[in-house]
């Protein structure tokens, strides 16, 4: 992983609402004219980025500062019935890391797959398998992207909160991103400054103090059911209370990148942040009595 920022840093998943063309290389501008410093490319739908548009992506972003990330395709599964399906979900992943490498994307988000058939005990090793698997060789091809387990939102899928922070106990170089709209909208709780504090002392614990200095962060407004997430919402049409949220980020002194996935995305990038260093400067400022 690249080395811990001073603060946290925020951006958007995919090309901002803003930017008049659907081109990740000019979203960057886009980025920096809503005043945000991140953005997470999205690999999601395929690999259709090629070596050159990568390659610049990495120059504009680096020249600008620009923090990037990426996410692989929602097509993995390495839970999959199918051995085919878990070559190729494994090739996948592979080859999203090699490309975000290209890009200049210090992270790469990952959803892991279903349980399927299988019970989570069955799905939680297997997928530990062939994570371990990919992991060798990324490390034997020294791919300088961190790769991130996400916690899902979909009670049908593998991701707890327990889940990702075992594997990524287990798993040499796994990291995980805590999306916070999904630990809300899988365990229908999770809304309040003390569980999110609850939430980040656990990370810490099993993760180490680190875990929070170089975290990566998915964030939105969420719907959800009995078996969690439906949709992505802006905050202000959500219940999600971002607000306590913050402040439980900044009084664990959390640092990193904070992705926001709103429908409206830079909006309510530009929200958070604000909110965030108005925070911020509070928490700063020394209390006087007479
Ligand atoms: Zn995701």
């Amino acid at each position: 992983m690249t080395a811990a920022r001073e603060s946290l840093c925020f951006g958007v998943a995919g090309i901002p609402n803003s930017c008049p063309e659907e081109s990740s290389f000019k979203a960057i501008d886009c980025l920096i004219s809503a005043g945000l410093e991140a953005l997470e490319l999205e690999f999601v739908h395929g690999l259709r980025m090629n070596q050159e548009t990568a390659t610049q992506i990495k120059l504009k972003a680096g020249s600008q500062g620009i923090k990037l990330s990426a996410h692989a395709p929602y097509f993995i599964n390495l839970n999959a019935e199918d051995k085919g399906k878990i070559i190729q979900s494994q090739d996948l992943l592979l080859n999203s890391l090699r490309l975000a490498a290209v890009a200049g994307a210090s992270d790469l988000v990952f959803h892991a797959g279903y349980y399927g058939k299988k019970s989570s005990e069955e799905t939680y090793r297997t997928i530990k398998l062939r994570l371990k698997e990919i992991i060798s060789i990324a490390r034997s091809e020294k791919i300088p992207v961190a790769l991130r387990i996400e916690t899902m939102g979909k009670k049908s899928q593998f991701g707890s909160l327990d889940e990702v922070i075992n594997l990524c106990r287990e798993i040499d170089h796994l990291f995980p991103c805590l999306d916070f709209a999904h630990i809300f909208a899988r365990e229908g709780r999770v809304n309040s400054y003390s569980e999110f504090h609850r939430v980040l002392s656990k990370v810490e614990k099993k993760l180490g103090h680190l875990a929070l200095q170089k975290a990566h962060i998915h964030i939105s407004g969420v719907k959800f059911n009995q078996a969690g997430e439906l949709k992505h919402l802006n905050l202000n049409e959500s219940d999600f209370h971002y607000y306590e949220w913050l402040q439980a980020l900044l009084d664990f002194g959390v640092k990193g990148t904070i992705i926001c996935e709103s429908p409206s995305l830079e909006i309510d990038a530009k929200i958070l942040k604000s909110l965030y260093f108005s925070l911020k400067e509070k928490k700063s400022q020394p209390i006087i009595s007479d």
